[in-house]
């Protein structure tokens, strides 16, 4: 462990032997940055992966430099955090559906195919179980009122 002290202005000194360790010469810049664990200190590389360093391969996306092994480890986490559409979440292109189409589609449907469950006829429009059995009482109101 190596302690020292901040002087009146905030700076401190990298020890010698810290500097031969990182690789960090007379006038390198260093970049700074806080972590859960504290203060991180790295040599910087203008020209270098913003993730793991590396400075061939590179590409510049959203300002930031990334090789092509981050990018496609990227693309790879993307995959697997991606949320799912939560149960009864309906996909963006069912929602803008107006309630009075959707509700002429359900009718439609159910003469068509009397014989089919509301989980088919889910499936087939697209929309929860649930939200077809609510659908169908809007229905019966309907026709109730007709
Ligand atoms: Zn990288």
């Amino acid at each position: 462990m190596i302690v020292r002290p901040l002087d009146n202005l905030g700076r401190i000194v990298l020890p010698k032997e810290l500097r031969g360790m990182l690789g960090i010469e007379d006038s390198d810049l260093v970049e700074f940055f806080v972590t859960e664990d504290g203060l991180m200190i790295k040599k910087y590389y203008a020209g270098a992966c913003r993730f793991c360093g590396i400075v061939n391969q590179l590409a510049y996306f959203k300002g930031c430099i990334i090789c092509s092994d981050c990018i496609q480890l990227l693309k790879a986490s993307e995959v697997v955090s991606k949320p799912d559409v939560p149960p009864g979440e309906l996909p963006a292109k069912f929602k803008r559906r107006g309630l009075e189409v959707t509700l002429q589609e359900l009718s439609a449907l159910l003469e068509q195919y009397p014989e089919k469950s509301q989980y088919e006829i889910a499936a087939m429009m697209g929309l929860s179980p649930s939200r077809i059995s609510q659908l169908k009482k809007q229905l019966n109101i309907k026709q109730l009122m007709s």
